[in-house]
């Protein structure tokens, strides 16, 4: 019933017993029906209600009195109405106190409603018999729903200990905690933590069960995406053939702190105590080391690696150090490469990658990653030893195609000896020996026979296997010298070489006889390129400086040029047109100028010739003026 419908029913009542004490000869026995209508008024939960109720009641009860007695005879209806009176004020005291506390218990009712948590009681049976805001917002049903419902049949509830487990200890300690599965009303399932308190009446018996839930449906997914992301960066990091170790670096941190110098000097510093860096090395803490670097270093276990890494890093290792700089430095990566002294001894060349956690952070893990490099570094210096032999193969074999060049070059002044040794005999055996002239002639013939040991000289050295060397060279001697070399073979084939030097070229620095190589390689291709083409047959070969810092030489020929498809290929190793060609030079040519920090390109334009261009750095200091 509404509260204006209590209200009235209350003073409808009120009015009857009024009328009914004051129209009928009870006499007042009647008034006690007034506390009908003071409860009937306490119904509406307002204090007010009560008191109008109780005070409209006194004043009616008094008032029927006066009505049908007078107040000089006080007999026994006096005494009957002020019983009511009494029975009216009993009953509204009460009435009050009640409805005190119905308002505390209804505003611990409402604060129960402010937590977070789902709170629910239920009785022993299981019966709900109050539920809160949360359990209806997160469950779904509303507090009329779910109240005289079977708790566990209307969440579904799933336990992961047998229910009768629980029960018992909740009896025995009073209270339970776990993790069970709850449905909603819409079906979804949440995973929620669980808290129970049992409820005893004065006498000790349990009467109820205080439900609190935590939905932790959220934390438990989270939870378990990082346990998965745990197992898989795990298996990645068993797995894995590159070497991990994990370090913490926070006494690293402390020592650098502590250092006077800071920031640009840092690096000064270290390498002036390289005291500070062997003792930083042992501050680093190892926390974790896959099994691919253990392999790498040879220890048989995670703690031989741990007890034997101060040795791990040769005595000359500088890679720490730099290491060292750039955390100091605030970097997020570092790169090196270094050594390795594995725990037998053996060394092998390692690449490494820190990665450093970033500056503000607290803690200071470091994470290095390692790959051995051994296999690729022996691949390396093969290809090294290949190129070299190729380079070597590729000299002896364009000395095979100028050795009738070289025989003609020793031939000459030999015959030139000869002569000259002839001419000196004569002159001794006149019957006056000319002693002046036989002078002269051995001059002739040590000037020759020196001529003829520097062409040796010159040829043994071109095809020396010496390793590069890095001297002051005068481009005009290197191309005298190669031009020297060819002559002859370009004199069978008939053709005129022009060479146009810029006068005081500066010097370049590098190796004389690869630079001489490359020279003599161009020539010949040039001379091969128009042998037997009818026409003039003409090599410019020109020198000077472009820039201010590069000389460049070009060889120009009037051979048939360069097809369009084959340019892109040239200097591919192995590239020929030529039957029995090695296809090397050109691919030998071009290494050769980049070592020295040059270029080598060219130019064709079928049918008028093939320009070789060629830029070599040269040193300002030395450029003349
Ligand atoms: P090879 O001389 O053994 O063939 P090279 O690497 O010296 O090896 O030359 C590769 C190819 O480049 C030659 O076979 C030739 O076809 C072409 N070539 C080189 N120089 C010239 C040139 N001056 N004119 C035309 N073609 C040339």
């Amino acid at each position: 019933m509404s509260r204006a419908g209590l209200r009235f029913w209350s003073a409808a009542l009120a009015f009857a017993v009024f009328m009914v004490d004051v129209l009928t000869p009870l006499e007042g026995a009647v008034a006690v029906l007034y506390v009908v209508a003071i409860l009937l008024a306490a119904r509406t939960n307002r204090r007010n209600d009560i008191i109008i109720a109780a005070a409209g009641c006194i004043v009616l009860t008094i008032s029927a009195y006066l009505i049908s007695h007078d107040l000089e005879t006080i007999a026994s209806p006096a005494l009957r109405a002020l019983v009511s009176l009494a029975a009216i004020g009993i009953t509204t005291l009460l009435v009050l106190q009640n409805h005190a506390a119905t308002r505390r218990l209804a505003a611990q009712a409402r604060l129960l409603n402010l937590s977070h948590d789902m709170i629910f009681v239920r009785d022993r049976g299981g019966v709900i018999t109050f539920w809160n805001k949360t359990a209806e917002q997160t469950y779904g049903w509303s507090s009329d729903e779910a109240l005289g419902q079977f708790a566990d049949k209307l969440l579904r509830t799933s336990y992961s200990d047998r229910r009768e487990v629980i029960e018992t200890s909740l009896l025995d300690t009073g209270r339970w905690e776990g993790r069970v599965e709850q449905r909603t009303k819409a079906g979804s399932i949440l995973a929620v933590d669980a808290r129970w308190a049992l409820q005893h009446d004065h006498l000790g018996k349990p009467v109820a069960v205080l439900e609190t839930h935590t939905d932790v449906t959220d934390r438990v997914a989270a939870h378990s995406a990082l346990v998965q992301s745990e197992q898989r960066y795990r298996r990645m990091f068993d797995a894995t053939r590159i070497g991990v170790v994990e370090e913490d670096w926070s006494g690293l941190r402390a020592a650098l702190d502590s250092l006077p110098t800071r920031g640009a000097d840092l690096r000064d510093y270290l390498a002036r105590h390289p005291d500070f860096v062997r003792h930083a090395r042992g501050l680093a803490r190892i926390v974790d080391v896959n099994p691919a670097l253990q392999k790498m270093a040879g220890a048989s276990s995670s703690a031989a690696f741990i007890e034997s890494a101060d040795k791990l890093l040769g005595e000359n290792d500088r890679s720490f150090l730099d290491a060292l700089v750039a955390f100091a430095q605030g970097e997020r990566f570092h790169e090196g490469e270094t050594e390795l002294v594995r725990l037998d001894g053996r060394k092998i060349p390692v690449l490494f990658t820190i990665t450093f956690s970033p500056r503000s952070d607290e803690d200071h893990d470091v994470l290095v990653f390692v790959i051995d490099i051994t296999e690729r570094k022996q691949a390396q210096d093969a290809l090294l030893a290949a190129q070299a032999d190729l380079a070597h193969a590729a000299r002896v074999a364009t000395l095979g195609e100028l050795s009738a060049s070289i025989a003609h070059e020793v031939n000459q002044p030999l015959a030139a000896i000869v002569t000259s040794g002839e001419a000196g005999l004569r002159w001794l055996r006149r019957d006056v020996p000319d002693l002046k002239e036989v002078a002269t002639t051995i001059g002739h013939v040590v000037a020759q026979g020196r001529r003829a040991s520097e062409v040796v000289t010159r040829i043994r050295t071109f095809l020396k296997k010496a390793p590069a060397q890095q001297d002051m060279l005068q481009i005009g001697e290197i191309i005298a010298e190669a031009t020297a070399l060819v002559a002859r073979e370009l004199a069978k084939d008939d053709v005129a070489l022009v060479v146009e030097t810029e006068p005081g070229l500066p010097p370049v620095r590098g190796d004389r006889i690869q630079l001489q190589q490359v020279l003599v390689n161009l020539l010949v291709n040039a001379g091969q390129a128009m042998s037997g083409r009818p026409g003039p047959r003409t090599i410019t070969l020109r020198a000077g400086i472009v820039g201010s810092e590069t000389l460049a030489i070009t060889v120009q020929d009037s051979g048939p040029g360069i097809h369009p498809n084959d340019l892109p290929r040239l200097f591919d190793p192995f590239f020929t047109t030529k039957d029995g060609g090695m296809g090397m030079g050109l691919a030998i040519c071009r290494t050769t100028v980049e070592a020295h920090g040059g270029r080598l390109s060219v130019a064709s334009t079928p049918g008028s010739g093939a320009t070789f261009h060629l830029t070599l750095p040269y040193s300002q200091e030395h450029a003349s003026p």
